[in-house]
């Protein structure tokens, strides 16, 4: 394809993408489809000859808008929100466009330096003192993998330069909850710690946050066992019900004990635009990594996943293979990215960030961010004054969590019948919810956020909700 030829298509492919995003609404939330229905309506090989982009595009409302669910739906309220803001699309095309190379400073200046700025735009924007630098990682799992690295490098004093784990003669040791999202435990895994020494430490009953005591009386168990402390992963934000731990009482102890201390802050990272949610994360400044995803509720487009250290030193020891960068890097010349996270090839994913905050602005981020606490806050409200119905764990953000108990269901009638109504929902197509496990019993996780969901959306899942659980009786 040539410049000219993509100037045609690109403009054909851009009105396609605005005409889909103003007529998503008409879609249903949840993909209609079953397994394997995507895969049987394309050929089975890949043509020799090109074809034109009208076909492709005629491929794409035929075969896979369908096969999408519709997490741009103001209806969808499952998971996470996952915004994908037009203004950052933009700046993600424009990384395409430019098809740059991020191995090192100099395969692209320009990559390496919007990152480091757009970065520290950022850490200014949450209230984080200058004491930290940040990098862009695809995912929170990928910054969580990299944080269990540098705690474990950092607690076996680079053994990864010797025998590694294999050699140490003491078990190196994770604490974090059972609240904590499944990629602390698969980061745990994977950096090589092994499943006995994720210590799962005992929630507050009535915040679901990690509870202070518990962790010192784990962490005092460990040493009398010869076991050695490593990592704390604290969340703020869990992602069943949002649950914050206490991260100032916990930071006393890591620094105490003198354990890595990670923030995992991906879903409530976008709520610290606000300065009113920032007491939510007291005591941040003194953990020793923080990772939180702006593309979620702040919807800059995956992948886009902030995470920020203290001591970039370290980081580079750990993850640099060659330590004439180790120079540069601590010289403060240039930052050599690579030498910060796992692949060699980056994108310029600072763009889409750059794009984002430069074209929506920062203020209708906030505003937006505000609109989702305030409706949130309204849907609870109704919830918990209407008869049978029950909030079942505290509204900290945009998450509420529910359950219909009519007087006399327990167990598991009261399971099946919550599954019953969230079903009736979802494969209706007019909205999505997430049914999660919470204390041992199905509940919905009513998942607010969507850039477009506002109030009148709200108000339509409430009436839907109460409607199909009188229709399913
Ligand atoms: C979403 C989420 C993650 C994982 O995020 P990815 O970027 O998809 O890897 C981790 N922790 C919490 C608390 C989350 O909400």
């Amino acid at each position: 394809m040539t410049p000219e030829s993509f100037r045609l298509a690109g403009h054909e492919l851009i009105d396609w993408i605005s005409d889909y995003r103003n007529n998503l609404d008409q879609h249903p939330v949840r993909a209609q489809v079953a397994p394997g229905d995507i895969r049987g309506s394309l050929p089975s090989s890949a043509p020799e000859l090109p074809e034109s982009l009208a076909s492709v595009v005629a491929d794409l409302d035929k075969i896979v808008v369908p096969g999408i669910t519709q997490v741009q739906h103001p209806m969808h309220y499952g998971w996470f929100p996952s915004n994908a803001s037009l203004a950052s699309v933009l700046g993600d095309i424009a990384s395409s466009g430019l098809g740059t190379l991020g191995i090192s400073w100099e395969s692209c200046p320009a990559l390496t330096e919007v990152e480091e700025v757009v970065c520290d735009w950022m850490r200014q924007l949450t209230g984080l003192s200058a004491q930290w630098e940040g990098t862009i990682h695809d995912t929170a799992s990928t910054a969580c993998l990299t944080a269990l690295i540098l705690a474990r490098e950092k607690a076996s004093n680079y053994a990864e330069m010797g025998a590694g784990l294999q050699g140490q003669e003491n078990p190196l040791v994770i604490y974090t909850t059972s609240q904590a999202h499944s990629s602390i435990t698969k980061a745990a895994l994977l950096a090589g710690y092994g499943k006995e020494n994720i210590r799962m430490i005992d929630v507050d009953p009535s915040t679901y946050g990690m509870s202070p005591r518990a962790l010192r009386e784990g962490i005092e168990e460990d040493l009398k066992l010869g076991r050695k402390p490593a990592a704390i992963i604290a969340s703020v934000g869990s992602t069943g019900v949002t649950a914050i731990d206490p991260v100032d009482e916990l930071s006393i102890i890591s620094n105490e004990y003198d354990i890595w201390l990670h923030v995992d802050a991906a879903m409530a990272g976008s709520a610290m635009l606000l300065e009113e949610c920032r007491f939510m994360w007291e005591g941040v400044e003194q953990s020793d990594s923080i990772s939180w995803n702006p593309h979620k509720w702040m919807g800059t487009i995956l992948d886009c996943s902030l995470f920020y250290v203290k001591d970039p030193e370290h980081l580079i020891r750990v993850m640099s293979t060659n330590p004439s960068y180790l120079r540069s890097a601590v010289d403060g010349e240039v930052t050599q990215y690579r030498d910060w996270g796992i692949p060699l090839g980056r994108r310029f994913r600072g763009l889409k960030l750059w794009f984002h905050l430069r074209l929506d602005g920062v203020e209708a981020i906030r505003q937006r961010i505000r609109r989702d606490l305030e409706n949130t806050r309204w849907l609870a409200d109704q919830i918990e004054q209407t008869e049978n119905w029950k909030v079942v764990a505290p509204v900290t953000l945009q998450t509420v969590c529910v359950r219909h108990e009519p007087g006399n269901l327990s167990g598991e009638d009261l399971d099946k019948h919550t599954l019953n109504w969230v079903d009736a929902i979802n494969r209706s197509g007019e909205a999505f919810m997430s049914p999660s496990i919470h204390d041992g019993l199905w509940m919905v996780r009513i998942s607010v956020g969507v850039e477009s969901t506002e109030r009148e959306h709200l108000e339509r899942l409430w009436a839907l909700i109460q409607n199909t659980v009188i229709d399913i009786d």
